[in-house]
C-alpha cells in the first residue's frame, strides 16, 4: 500500500487529497468508506423490492460490536474463532458482490467492560490472519503500558508483514490525549496506518488535532464509527465532515432501537432521508419545503422518482430505503468535496453553502477558533 498526497496551494487545516495505490486500485482521498451495516441496509432493500444494488465504493469495513461473554467464548473455543473467520470471509464477498471492494478492514467494537488483553488482541490478529484480509488491525488497549504495547506491536507486526498482509493500528479518539500521542507516533513508525474510532471532537479535540494534522506519506488515517447524525443536532450528517480528520471514514451502526413496527408506525411521519443539497437529514415536509418534489441524487432507490413516490412506494421500508440510499448521498458530498479542497474552496463553496454541514462543523470544530490552532 502506497499513500501519496498532492501538494495544495492552501491547504486548511486538516484538508488533503491525493490517493491509495493498493494493488491495482487507485484510490482517490477523502473517501467514503462502505459498511456491513450499509449493505445489510442495501439487502433488506433488494429483497423487498427485488432492485439489485451495486456501490462504487472501494474501501469496505466489517463491524462488530464484540460483548465481553462473546470475546471470552471466542478466546476459548476454536469453533468460534473459525465461525468468526468465516463471518469475515463471507462479508468480503458480499462487499466484492455488491460494491467495487478493493480494500477491507474488519473493525470488531469492544464494548467497555472487556478487559483488552495482550491474549485479546492476538486473538484477534490471528482471527484476522486465517481470514482473507489484506488489512490486519492491531488493537490498542489502555490496560497496557507504553512499553508492553510497544512489544505486542513489534512482534505482530512481523507476523502480519511476513504473511504478506498490511498493519493497522486500532485504537481510540477517546484515549487520554498523552497516550492518543503516542500510539499515533508508534504507528506512523511501524505500520501502514491507524484505525481511530470516532467520540466527542469537542471533548477529544486535542486527539481530533493530533490526527488531522498527521498528512503524512505512506500513513492511512481512518476515522472509524463517526456519528451519522450528531446528537445535538439531529439533522446533521456529520460523515462527509469527518474528512477533515482523516483520509478515509466510515460511519456508525446506527442500527436504532425499538421494534419493527414501531419503526414503522414512527416512520410513516417522521422517516428522514439525507439530502445532498444541505447534507441534513430531512423529513417529507421539511424537504418539501426548501426543495419541492425534485430529488438530490441519481441513486437506484432515487432514480426516475420524486420525493412523494418514495414514500407512498416504499411505505412500511422507509428505514431500509433511506439507508440504502445514503451510502451514495455520502459517496456524492465526498466527490463534490475532494473537488473543492483541490481548488482551495472548501470552505466557501463546500462547508458554507451546505446548512447542515457548515452547522455540523461549526459544533465539532468549534474548539479550533479559541484553541492553539490555525487553520
Ligand atoms: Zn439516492
Amino acid at each position: 500500500m502506497r499513500i501519496v498526497r498532492d501538494e495544495l496551494d492552501s491547504a486548511l487545516w486538516g484538508e488533503s487529497t491525493g490517493e491509495i495505490k493498493f494493488g491495482n486500485a487507485h484510490i482517490p482521498l477523502p473517501y467514503p468508506v462502505l459498511t456491513s451495516t450499509d449493505l445489510n441496509y442495501a439487502s433488506e432493500f433488494s429483497r423487498e423490492f427485488l432492485t439489485p444494488i451495486s456501490f462504487p465504493n472501494q474501501v469496505h469495513e466489517s463491524k462488530k460490536l464484540w460483548a465481553k461473554d462473546f470475546v471470552l467464548k471466542v478466546l476459548d473455543s476454536r469453533e468460534k474463532q473459525q465461525q468468526e473467520i468465516d463471518w469475515i470471509n463471507a462479508n468480503l464477498m458480499k462487499a466484492k458482490d455488491n460494491a467495487e471492494s478493493k480494500m477491507s478492514f474488519f473493525t470488531p467494537l469492544l464494548t467497555k467492560e472487556v478487559p483488552v488483553s495482550r491474549k485479546i488482541i492476538d486473538l484477534l490478529v490471528g482471527i484476522q490472519l486465517d481470514s482473507e484480509l489484506e488489512i490486519v488491525q492491531i488493537l490498542d488497549s489502555q490496560r497496557l503500558s507504553q512499553t508492553e504495547m510497544a512489544l505486542v506491536i513489534k512482534e505482530n507486526v512481523k507476523i502480519i508483514k511476513d504473511a504478506g498482509k498490511e498493519p493497522f493500528f486500532l485504537t481510540s479518539t477517546a484515549f487520554d490525549e498523552e497516550l492518543f500521542k503516542a500510539r499515533l507516533e508508534i504507528a506512523k513508525k511501524t505500520m501502514s496506518g491507524i484505525t481511530a474510532l470516532y467520540s466527542n471532537p469537542t471533548k477529544h479535540s486535542q486527539n481530533f488535532n493530533a490526527l488531522a494534522t498527521s498528512k503524512e506519506e505512506n500513513f492511512l488515517r481512518f476515522l472509524s464509527n463517526v456519528d451519522r447524525r450528531y446528537p445535538k443536532f439531529g439533522k446533521c450528517n456529520v460523515v462527509p465532515i469527518a474528512m477533515l480528520c482523516s483520509d478515509i471514514f466510515s460511519s456508525s451502526l446506527g442500527m436504532g432501537g425499538g421494534s419493527k413496527k414501531e419503526a414503522i408506525k414512527k416512520e410513516q411521519t417522521n422517516a428522514r432521508r439525507l439530502n445532498n443539497e444541505c447534507l441534513g437529514h430531512l423529513t417529507m415536509a421539511e424537504h418539501q419545503k426548501e426543495y419541492g418534489e425534485k430529488l438530490d441524487c441519481n441513486c437506484p432507490v432515487d432514480r426516475g422518482n420524486e420525493l412523494s413516490d418514495l414514500y407512498i412506494d416504499h411505505k412500511g421500508h422507509l428505514n431500509d430505503t433511506f439507508r440504502t440510499h445514503e451510502p451514495y448521498a455520502v459517496f456524492e458530498a465526498v466527490e463534490q468535496a475532494r473537488e473543492k479542497i483541490n481548488s482551495g474552496k472548501l470552505l466557501e463553496e463546500y462547508i458554507h453553502k451546505k446548512e447542515y454541514a457548515k452547522q455540523a462543523y461549526e459544533e465539532l470544530f468549534k474548539w479550533k477558533q479559541s484553541n492553539i490552532l490555525s487553520f
